[in-house]
């Protein structure tokens, strides 16, 4: 409570730029829930900072409390076991970078996470923040979506785990009520051999993605896909998984053929709008040359 006092202090001054906020740091993940529970929708939950924090400075958000979540140590474990890679929500990219088991546990996380971010936000930002953020073009929701990993979450009435495709809602909005945290992120079984492939593009390395995608297939023992799952991130209010592609892959030899009819596929199954960064039909073409050069990578990648 001292803390908020010497922020409110500060903001008083005039030398502050964020909102008003009081502040706590739990240490158990049922004292945060209650925490968030008693301010009636207008406690947020702090990770990493990397995305509230500026939210805050620019009043996007203002929330009367900021739920420390640092100090909960349960919540920073990587497990990898036999039914697959759980990731605690204030696991780091730093984490998932440092961690060498996952390069072969899950090795399309570890593409994707190369993208995130410079520096300093690799260090800070966190996998549970990034779910919940829910930005369209962000690479984890893309990953939680094509590997159909499911999110378990703690509130005032008890745990539940949400389905990938029942999470995203659209740009910033998911599934959490505003009493709940994330606790874990679950990635199915990742089996040896599986191809795989992480591209995106973006105008400097660490910039969100204009498009990206993110993609895997076995092979049925005479070189052709099966189980074949994309996903696709900064081309409409969430990330997507492209059902259509997935159909062009299966059962088939991934030769330079099949590639471009994955890639016109691709193209044609999204309909992303004009933004500042760039126009739709732009990043309609460049969410298939993602899945073209994904696709290619597949062919001579897998763990
Ligand atoms: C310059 C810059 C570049 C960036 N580049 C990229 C990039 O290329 N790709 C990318 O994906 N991201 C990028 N980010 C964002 C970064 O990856 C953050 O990790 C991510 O946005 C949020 O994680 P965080 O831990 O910082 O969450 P916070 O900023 O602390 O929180 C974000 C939101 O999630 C909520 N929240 C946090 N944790 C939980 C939880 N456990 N349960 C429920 N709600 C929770 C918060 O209340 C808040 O609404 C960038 C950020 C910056 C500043």
């Amino acid at each position: 409570m001292k803390k908020a006092l010497l922020l409110r202090f500060e903001a008083d001054a005039g030398v502050m730029k964020l909102p008003l906020f009081e502040y706590a740091c739990p240490t158990t993940i049922s004292e945060a829930v209650a925490l968030l529970a008693s301010h009636d929708g207008e406690a947020k939950p702090l990770a990493g900072g990397q995305s509230l924090v500026p939210m805050l400075a620019f009043r996007v958000a203002s929330p009367a409390l900021l739920v420390d979540l640092r100090k909960l140590l349960e919540l920073r474990q990587i497990k990898i076991a036999d039914n697959g890679v759980t990731l605690g929500a204030m696991v780091r990219w730093r984490d998932i970078l440092d961690d060498t088991r996952l390069r072969t546990a899950h090795p399309l996380l570890v593409a994707a996470v190369e993208h995130i971010g410079h520096y300093q936000i690799r260090n800070c930002g966190t996998v549970g923040g990034s779910v919940a953020h829910a930005d369209p073009a962000a690479e984890m929701p893309g990953i939680v979506v094509t590997c159909e990993a499911t999110i378990a979450v703690s509130g005032k009435a008890g745990e539940r785990v949400i389905k990938s495709s029942d999470f995203f809602r659209g740009p910033l909005t998911t599934a959490l009520t505003p009493d709940e945290i994330i606790t874990e992120i679950r990635l199915p079984p990742w089996p040896a051999k599986r191809r795989f492939g992480f591209q995106e593009f973006a105008r400097r390395h660490g910039d969100f993605a204009m498009a990206g995608a993110a993609l895997f297939y076995d092979e049925d023992g005479q070189d052709r896909a099966c189980n074949a799952h994309v996903g696709v991130i900064g081309v409409s209010d969430r990330p997507l998984r492209l059902v259509a592609v997935e159909q062009v892959l299966n059962g088939n030899k991934i030769d330079l053929a099949l590639i471009a009819k994955a890639e016109a596929t691709a193209s044609a199954a999204v309909n992303p709008p004009n933004d500042i960064h760039a126009g739709g039909a732009y990043r309609k073409a460049l969410v298939g040359v993602m899945v073209e050069r994904a696709l290619k990578s597949a062919t001579t990648q897998r763990n």
